[in-house]
């Protein structure tokens, strides 16, 4: 049985989670903390780090230190998870869904500008698979209109655009480190603050509502309320194993890009028969590996070669249902089809794809996807 994905240890999990219980300061914001906020600042030139319970955590913040209200309009794509945009709907915001581009199931940029209004307040965007959104393109529109850009770049950790990180382009990005993604802690994330005049009011948020953040480093000599906000942040033990994780992002990228290649040139026939569609990477998008999906020319044959890979013990899924016509949106949406969505939501398969995972595996899977379309 080959899973679609399945977490791995690379050792120092364990160590760093009794170091830091032996330590005794299981709470948050510890030396393990510290490690991961000083990783990210140092290699991807952050401006600002905290981690999170969750990336839905992260966003949550965002959407408070965002100021979102009652009738503020968020532009956001369809074809996501849903924590791209509840925490928004959480503050009485609208979304304004926004279409995927053609190529690749990333928001289209070109059909962004249409859809401001004067209410509009953010642009989130959400870099599939690791792959980058247009930003500069994002970005011209953003300012232009004045709208805050949010990253959700929960699968872009280490994935850049024009050869910088993605998550310092939005003035917040959130991260994810979920059992599913690239490196994980179980459940955690992370959000990225770009911009100097959100780091305090984030630390406050952050920590129910109080400045204990302060009170730590010394700079008041009792912490108090100051602000609405909750529990944010996560205890050592999870910092503990993200930072082992951490350790090793060199070689997890180094190899979901080799298996992801394999993936690529083993089904290039498929494509070049027309039968399948490959990932199509922008030139500006330098991605992480974080999926390997096909598009398939319908939804018959997605699921037929799903239930084939599944008869050979092979876990392939399809991915996002479209956000504007789930049970909780639909009757809300009004705008138009959103073809591109539709399209990704019934054709888009991911195949196996985790760092254990072997170079044989991966071209006995492709060459099962070549038995499905060449035996009939
Ligand atoms: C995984 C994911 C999330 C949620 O991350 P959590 O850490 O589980 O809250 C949000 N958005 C996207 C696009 C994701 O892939």
């Amino acid at each position: 049985m080959i899973p679609f994905n399945r977490p791995h240890l690379f050792g120092n999990e364990l160590q760093y989670i009794t170091d830091a219980v032996k330590s005794g300061k299981i709470s948050g914001d510890g030396i393990f903390t510290q490690k991961c906020h000083e990783f990210f600042e140092q290699q991807f030139g952050f401006r600002r780090v905290l981690l999170t319970s969750s990336c839905t955590d992260a966003i949550e913040m965002i959407s408070l230190l965002s100021n979102i209200k009652e009738g503020d309009e968020i532009i956001a794509p369809s074809f996501t998870f849903v924590s791209t945009v509840n925490p928004f709907v959480m503050r009485g915001a609208n979304i304004v869904f926004c279409d995927v581009r053609n190529d690749v199931p990333c928001i289209d940029e070109s059909k962004i500008e249409s859809l401001i209004s004067l209410r509009t307040r953010a642009i989130v965007v959400m870099h599939y698979a690791g792959i980058a959104c247009n930003m500069d393109e994002i970005l011209k529109i953003a300012n232009k209109h004045n709208l805050l850009v949010i990253e959700d770049a929960a699968q872009a950790v280490n994935a850049s655009y024009n050869n910088t990180p993605l998550g310092s382009f939005g003035s917040f990005s959130a991260f994810s480190f979920h059992e599913t993604k690239n490196v994980m802690a179980g459940e955690g994330g992370m959000i990225v603050l770009n911009n100097d005049q959100y780091i305090e009011r984030a630390e406050i948020i952050r920590e129910k509502g109080t400045d204990r953040s302060k009170f730590f480093r010394g700079e008041v000599n009792k912490y108090q309320w100051v602000d609405i906000g909750s529990s944010f942040l996560p205890s050592e033990i999870t910092a503990a194993f993200l930072y082992a994780q951490l350790e090793h992002l060199d070689d997890i990228s180094k190899k979901r890009h080799q298996l992801w290649n394999t993936y690529y040139s083993e089904l290039s026939p498929l494509q070049n028969e027309g039968k399948l569609k490959l990932p199509q990477i922008p030139a500006y998008a330098q991605h992480n590996a974080h999926i390997f999906y096909i598009v398939t020319e319908n939804p018959e044959d997605r699921t037929r070669l799903m239930q084939h890979l599944s008869d050979k013990g092979i876990m392939a899924i399809f991915h996002y249902q479209p956000l504007h016509s789930s049970n909780f949106w639909h009757s809300r949406y009004s705008g138009p089809r959103l073809e591109n969505t539709d399209r990704f939501a019934e054709t888009l398969l991911r195949l196996p794809l985790y760092y254990s995972l072997s170079q044989s595996e991966v071209k006995m899977i492709a060459s099962e996807a070549k038995n499905f379309y060449n035996g009939r």
